[in-house]
């Protein structure tokens, strides 16, 4: 049959042979089975040592799925050796197109690994006929296997970032690398703690930490003392997507403070659904939204005078000089400490405690890319809101691996996809 002639040529295994193939109705549907047998003469491998050994006896059929062909199922099947080694004793033997414990094949999982990337295991589950656990064994196979082989040279800038995933545990630390080209999930640990953060250092090693030039975080104390001990030769950068955020949910307080005092004193809601209006980026409003900002600015609000600030401190980030930036910052804080918007003042007080840190921004610039942090953040939030329903930390760990890990894969003979 011409399966066999594809087989041959996509996939052939040493010592092995395609037998034969039948066409079989299981359930309503229908099912390739493969036939495998050893290669007359071959002698079996054992699985505790790798080396070849006397044949002892051999199992009843077992069936390895393998990669689906026009929507019928493909199943390998074959009659495992067991081998008398004068090592390990009676073993079974290894196959070269999976492993033990597995019933799928190794293709078949890299296979369904590549479509988890594509979409959500459910579809991937869905679209070929197989269980979401099998889509998550393939997937935990492909980030085992890939991190084990992932090359962690010329590591220069890190990114060290923190998301909200669970009621219990909170926050998950996520590590960077943010050099230009190389921009990729490294590890991942629970919580936000110094402790979470000396994990990461403990896995990276101390001849790699000393090499990083420039890290990346948010103003988190723990975050800060960890790097200044363990990365101690790199310059320590607050970056631009964690400042604005903390400003963003200032905003945010101070207009559902006043929302409440407008309810409360029953005046005219104008700060009704004005949320997005406040904080997203002027740039980023629609035209009808645009009109209703103007319309808000006109009013004499706090969150209006908040919005102002944060929009004023944008140019912050467009000085080349640290000198000129560093005054400019002064300014906008003695403003912002006069405004009485204690969610800002806030703000500007701990601006002014890390002032170095954020000075260091114009010091890295050019070597760090801008924005390089957000857009991996929201990736990562698209990544574990899709892997809601299935909350454990061990899943979400996978995913995030999977899809921002960079990781890469053995070579193949074949591309089935
Ligand atoms: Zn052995």
């Amino acid at each position: 049959m011409l399966v066999k002639t594809i087989l041959n040529r996509i996939e052939k295994h040493r010592g092995f042979v395609y037998a034969s193939v039948r066409l079989e109705k299981r359930g309503g549907a229908l099912e390739l089975d493969v036939y495998i047998l050893p290669r007359a003469n071959s002698r079996a491998r054992c699985s505790g040592c790798q080396r070849q050994g006397p044949g002892y006896d051999t199992l009843p059929p077992r069936r390895f799925e393998y990669v689906p062909l026009w929507g019928i199922l493909v199943f390998f099947v074959y009659a495992m050796r067991r081998v008398q080694c004068d090592r390990c004793g009676v073993r079974v033997e290894v196959v070269p197109w999976g492993d033990g414990k597995c019933q799928l094949t190794t293709t078949y999982s890299w296979f369904l690994a590549r479509w988890a990337r594509r979409m959500s295991w459910a579809e991937v589950a869905r679209s070929f006929r197989t269980s979401w656990q099998s889509v998550f064994r393939a997937v935990e196979k492909a980030v085992l296997w890939g991190r084990e082989h992932q090359n962690l040279e010329g590591i220069a800038s890190l990114g060290i970032d923190e998301i909200y995933w669970s009621r219990k545990e909170k926050y998950l630390t996520l590590v960077y690398q943010l050099d230009e080209g190389r921009r990729r999930l490294l590890w991942i640990g629970r919580e936000r703690k110094a402790k979470t953060l000396l994990g990461f250092f403990r896995w990276f090693g101390k001849a790699r930490s000393r090499a990083i030039r420039f890290v990346c975080s948010d103003m988190w104390r723990p975050y800060l003392s960890v790097v200044a001990k363990k990365a101690g030769a790199a310059i320590h950068v607050l970056d631009r997507f964690h400042v604005m955020s903390h400003m963003s949910k200032a905003i945010d307080k101070v207009r559902a403070q006043e929302v409440r005092k407008i309810k409360a004193a029953g005046g005219v809601p104008v700060l009704k659904d004005a949320r997005w209006l406040l904080l997203k980026r002027p740039e980023n409003l629609t035209a009808k939204q645009d009109v209703r900002l103007v319309d808000l600015l006109g009013h004499n609000l706090r969150s209006v005078r908040a919005y102002l600030l944060r929009e004023d401190f944008q140019f912050f980030w467009q000085y080349v000089s640290p000198h000129w930036a560093g005054a400019f910052l002064d300014r906008w804080c003695t403003r912002v400490m006069r405004a009485r918007i204690d969610p800002m003042k806030r703000v500007a007080r701990m601006l002014r405690k890390h002032r170095g840190l954020l000075l260091n921004w114009f010091r890295a610039r050019g070597t760090l890319s801008v924005g390089a942090v957000e857009g991996l953040n929201n990736k990562a939030k698209v990544v574990t809101k899709r892997a809601f329903g299935f909350r454990s930390y061990r899943v979400i760990e996978i995913a995030l691996y999977h899809s921002l890990g960079r990781l890469p894969e053995p070579k193949f003979t074949h591309q089935f996809c």
